[in-house]
């Protein structure tokens, strides 16, 4: 077994030791068994929230509604869910009443996919009724039971279907993916944050261009906020070599391929619910990608974007299907070579400009701070205060001769 696991054994044994069945389940044990680095190490248990309580003394009641408690064993945070049916569904969203039950198959029957429904004891053995063994072997993504029915009972599962297609690079069972096709329309019954959480892993999964296209293909991105008129386009996807951008790069991909100005790539940014800090950083993307698409960078605009000209360099480089790095050594270098890189490098204060013109505060203090960054800038004035001191003097002596 793995080190991770080995180190959540204890847990399990008290667990145990106290008259309850627990397993490691969920994503560990699907990633554990394809070989991949484990994140989270979740367990199952027929212990109900309350006497996992008294087994631990440390715990924290994240999600006790839907029976999580959060157990401390050696510094390490452990989510232990009673075993749960989901009998009753309302509106297509996640069920209206957990029910706790005192039986491990049942819990794994309403799990998603049978690749996450298979389930680890404390020897390593698999606990599997729906040979998730063999769709991970086989590479295949299927839900446990009838697609249909499982979809409408959640429809966020088919934004997992198609999240996992990406991560895993799996391909999606046929019925499976029929019924993302079929029941696209109940994706309308989701809120926008658990759309948000899925579509973010698919955008950092590896087979992401390919997932693009199936929710293009299945219809599902009618249902996603401000990308139902963009079906030709996500299947299109597949034809750009993205393979090295950032999740927020994707982001700013897709308004390229939408076509997008500013106030819509905003719009568009806004209705996904991204939080404030990352759309502004989105929108900055996107506007030095037009600039850049129009011109080449030079000192001024390299000081003006910033960072954010790698981004945009790597993205534009993606949309005219170039290599993402191409050029980006050379713009890393000439960016480094700016005599500045940003306002508090130039050496001049608003404080020295009134000790020198001997004039109080205005505007006239941003539009000197600016004219000399630009002079800078351009290599004509050296970075010292002394000699932007000189420079400035001389020019409001021309201006003033004039
Ligand atoms: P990741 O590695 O990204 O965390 P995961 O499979 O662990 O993937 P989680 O969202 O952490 O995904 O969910 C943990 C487990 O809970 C899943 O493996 C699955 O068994 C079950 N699960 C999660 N969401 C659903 C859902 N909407 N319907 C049914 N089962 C679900
Ligand atoms: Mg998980």
């Amino acid at each position: 077994m793995n080190e991770a696991f080995l180190k959540a054994v204890p847990v399990l044994e008290n667990i145990e030791a106290a008259g309850y069945e627990a397993y490691f389940v969920g994503g560990s044990v699907r990633d554990y068994i394809l070989g991949k680095e484990i994140a989270d190490v979740d367990i199952a248990t027929s212990a109900a929230p309350e006497e996992v309580k008294t087994i631990f003394p440390r715990t924290l009641d994240v999600g006790i509604e839907h029976g999580t408690v959060v157990v401390l064993h050696n510094g390490i945070p452990y989510e232990i869910t009673t075993f749960r049916s989901e009998a009753e569904y309302l509106d297509f969203r996640r069920p209206s009443k957990v029910q706790f039950i005192r039986s491990l198959e049942e819990d794994l029957k309403r799990r998603d996919f049978t690749m996450n429904a298979i389930a680890m004891d404390k020897e390593g053995h698999l606990i599997d009724p729906f040979n998730g063994r063999g769709a991970i072997e086989e590479k295949r993504i299927c839900t446990v039971g009838q697609p249909a029915e499982r979809f409408t009972e959640d429809a966020l599962r088919m934004m997992r279907a198609v999240r996992f297609f990406s991560q895993l690079a799996f391909e999606i069972e046929k019925k499976t993916y029929n019924a993302l096709a079929s029941l696209a329309h109940l994706l309308e019954n989701i809120a926008v944050e658990r759309k948000l959480a899925e579509f973010e892993k698919l955008l950092a999964g590896t087979s992401r261009m390919k997932a693009l296209k199936v929710i293009g293909e299945t219809g599902l991105s009618k249902y996603l906020p401000n990308m139902s008129g963009f079906q030709k386009e996500l299947m299109k996807a597949e034809d750009y070599n993205a393979a090295e951008l950032t999740v927020d790069e994707m982001w700013a991909f897709l308004a390229c391929i939408f076509d997008l100005d500013e106030s819509k790539a905003g719009a568009f940014f806004k209705s996904w619910k991204l939080p404030v800090k990352k759309i502004k950083k989105l929108l900055a993307i996107n506007k030095w990608i037009r600039y850049r698409a129009k011109n080449k960078w030079d000192a001024y605009s390299l000081y003006h974007a910033g960072c954010i000209s790698l981004n945009a360099e790597r993205v534009l480089n993606v949309i005219v299907h170039e290599d993402s790095s191409r050029g980006i050594d050379i713009l890393v270098s000439q960016y480094n070579s700016l005599p500045i890189k940003e306002r508090s490098d130039l050496q001049l204060t608003g404080d020295n400009l009134m000790n020198w013109f001997g004039k109080p505060p205005g505007p006239w203090i941003k539009a000197e701070l600016e004219k000399t960054e630009k002079a800078v800038l351009g290599g004509e004035l050296n970075n010292s205060n002394e000699s932007i001191r000189e420079w400035l003097i001389n020019c409001n002596q021309k201006l003033g001769k004039n």
